[in-house]
C-alpha cells in the first residue's frame, strides 16, 4: 500500500489523487532508457564507461576512475618529444592530432598541440570523474 507524498496517509494502489488531501499522486513511471547516440568517439568511450560504472560500488568507482583517467605527464611528453599531435591523439583528439602532425613543421601547431594536449586531458579527466563518480 503506497503513502501520499503530501499528507503521508495511506492511499489505494492506482489512484491518481489522494482521498485525504486531494493532492495528485505521482504516477510510477519507468525511467526513460538512455539510448542517445553519442556524437564522437570520446563521447562513445565515456558512454560505455558510464554503463560500466553504474554496476560498481563507490569504492570500485574510485579505482575505476584511477584506472581510466589519462596522465597529463604522458600526454605532454608525447607532445614535446614525439610530435605535438601524438599528445592530442593520446588525449582522444585524433583528428586534431593528425592535423597538428601534418602541420607541425610550422612550429606553431606543435606549440598549440602541447597546450591542447594538456587542456584536453584535464577536460577528459573532469568529464570522466563526472561520468563515474557524479552519476548518483
Ligand atoms: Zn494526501
Amino acid at each position: 500500500m503506497p503513502y501520499c507524498t503530501s499528507c503521508g496517509k495511506e492511499v489505494q494502489d492506482g489512484v491518481n489523487f489522494c482521498p485525504h488531501c486531494g493532492k495528485p499522486l505521482q504516477a510510477q513511471q519507468p525511467a526513460p532508457s538512455r539510448t542517445v547516440m553519442p556524437m564522437d568517439s570520446e563521447d562513445l568511450e565515456l558512454h560505455l564507461i558510464r554503463q560500466q560504472a553504474e554496476k560498481l560500488s563507490e569504492a570500485e568507482k574510485i579505482m575505476f576512475y584511477e584506472q581510466k583517467k589519462k596522465s597529463e605527464a604522458i600526454g605532454i611528453l608525447l607532445a614535446l618529444f614525439l610530435l605535438g599531435g601524438a599528445g592530442q591523439i593520446y588525449a582522444g583528439k585524433t583528428l586534431r592530432g593528425i592535423l597538428c602532425i601534418i602541420f607541425s613543421w610550422l612550429i606553431i601547431p606543435w606549440i598549440y598541440a602541447i597546450y591542447d594536449t594538456y587542456k584536453s586531458i584535464r577536460d577528459y579527466n573532469t568529464r570522466l570523474y563526472m561520468v563515474i563518480l557524479g552519476s548518483k
